[in-house]
């Protein structure tokens, strides 16, 4: 069993009944929710654990951060990886999509420069990957693989040479919009302009498959995603989206979008957002904080914190803790996001279906405060029923594959074109 057995380990002791003058003492061991059964751990911890979604990396920039050290507070860093079995992360580039052009432009080099600078410093623990084949060699080789996925089109301040730039730099997957519209695609939080794609925004996935840069139509309205399933030579990913059957939210994707995804080889990587995976607790949020996208109480942290990161994340969470212990917000168990890949892989299939947290980006369900609790997904996987070989792709497997296929794409269409 596992290092902290005996801190989950109720003592109870009981007078015998029948000889008043023998006390018996009995250890019965608790039911502790974090127990992990030796099946799930061996599989668990001898897979590749692919989070496609983490935004920790604005945490790099936190004086109160460090990667390489267990923090009291956040949900990812080095150790906490490791004791959650975590060995690949995509770190997310990201600024506010209110802000475009070079100042958009100038945020993603620096937060791409903060991922690869970090990957130097702990060079023993991580290692920078750029194709499936380096997240299998990190993997070999004991290191955690760190890959980097670009959110929001904004950041590529309308100037598709950015695409090129930054696939040069390490970038394996762009998220087409965020939050709000960009110049060239229409977000689901954000009143239609452009009616999905523009024809640039064509162009920008057509230079995304040259590339072999994952096209995630995560955050994208549903008329962008069906615009990018058109056009994309390489299967898509939602790299940290849920299920909009069992969360009417218009981040999360319908069982049709879902489906036509698939349909083209696609993966749906589950965001563990409570917003995004309790109705209960969405309604109560829009009414009790205006929600994910226009959240009152992200604005004032932002502003008490002066924009750091850590000091957000503090915020937050204290805010939300206090809504909670109120009545205001639900309680939300780690087990919706179970209901969640199920749901998606009764829909299309364990082959599509993959895991985007949001970590460090969104609010935790009770169970998930962070990365460590990562290893109750395949305990809880293994008690559905699910084949050791799905609980793989589903880890992380999955993800491995749509690279790997997004890679051949790019050499067919480098070979074809000549460059
Ligand atoms: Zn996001």
């Amino acid at each position: 069993m596992w290092h902290d057995f005996e801190m989950h380990r109720t003592r109870v002791s009981f007078l015998c009944a029948v000889c008043s003058l023998a006390a018996a003492a009995i250890l019965i061991r608790a039911a502790a929710p974090d127990d992990i059964s030796e099946g799930a751990h061996k599989l668990h911890f001898s897979s590749i654990v692919l989070d496609t979604h983490d935004d920790t990396t604005q945490r790099l920039f936190s004086k109160d951060f460090d990667l390489g050290k267990r923090n009291p507070e956040g949900h990812v860093d080095i150790p906490r990886m490791r004791e959650g079995g975590m060995n690949a992360i995509f770190f997310s580039i990201w600024i506010d999509g209110r802000i475009m052009g070079p100042p958009a432009v100038q945020k993603a080099l620096d937060q791409i420069d903060a991922v690869r600078e970090n990957v130097k410093k702990y060079s023993t623990e991580m290692m920078l990957a750029r194709t499936a084949e380096d997240v299998r060699r990190a993997h070999a080789q004991g290191k955690i693989a760190a890959l980097m996925g670009v959110e929001g089109g904004h950041m590529i301040g309308n100037d598709i040479r950015l695409v090129r730039i930054f696939a040069d730099l390490g970038v394996r997957y762009m998220t087409l919009s965020h939050f709000y519209n960009d110049e060239w695609a229409d977000s689901s939080t954000d009143k239609p302009a452009h009616n999905g794609l523009t024809d640039f925004g064509k162009d920008i996935i057509r230079e995304m498959n040259r590339q072999g840069m994952l096209v995630d139509i995560s955050h994208v309205s549903d008329k962008t995603f069906y615009d990018a399933l058109e056009v994309s030579k390489a299967p898509l990913i939602a790299s940290h989206s849920s299920c909009r059957a069992l969360c009417n939210h218009p981040r999360d994707m319908s069982d049709d979008m879902i489906k036509a995804l698939a349909a083209k080889g696609g993966v749906i990587q589950i965001n563990y957002e409570k917003s995004f995976i309790d109705q209960a607790y969405k309604d109560a949020s829009d009414k009790e904080t205006g929600g994910v996208v226009q959240n009152r109480v992200v604005a004032d942290a932002m502003k008490n914190c002066n924009n750091d990161e850590a000091c957000v994340g503090r915020e937050m969470a204290n805010m939300e803790k206090k809504l909670t212990e109120e009545g205001k917000l639900p309680h939300v168990s780690w087990e919706r996001i179970i209901d969640h890949i199920d749901h998606a892989v009764k829909l299309v299939g364990a082959e599509h279906v993959g895991l985007g947290s949001d970590f460090d980006g969104a609010s935790m369900p009770e169970g998930m405060e962070d990365c460590s609790k990562l290893p109750k997904i395949t305990e809880a996987l293994l008690r559905k029923g699910y084949s050791e070989g799905d609980i793989r792709n589903i880890l992380g497997g999955n993800t491995l594959r749509i690279m790997e296929q997004s890679e051949r794409v790019s050499r067919e269409l480098r070979a074809s074109s000549g460059r």
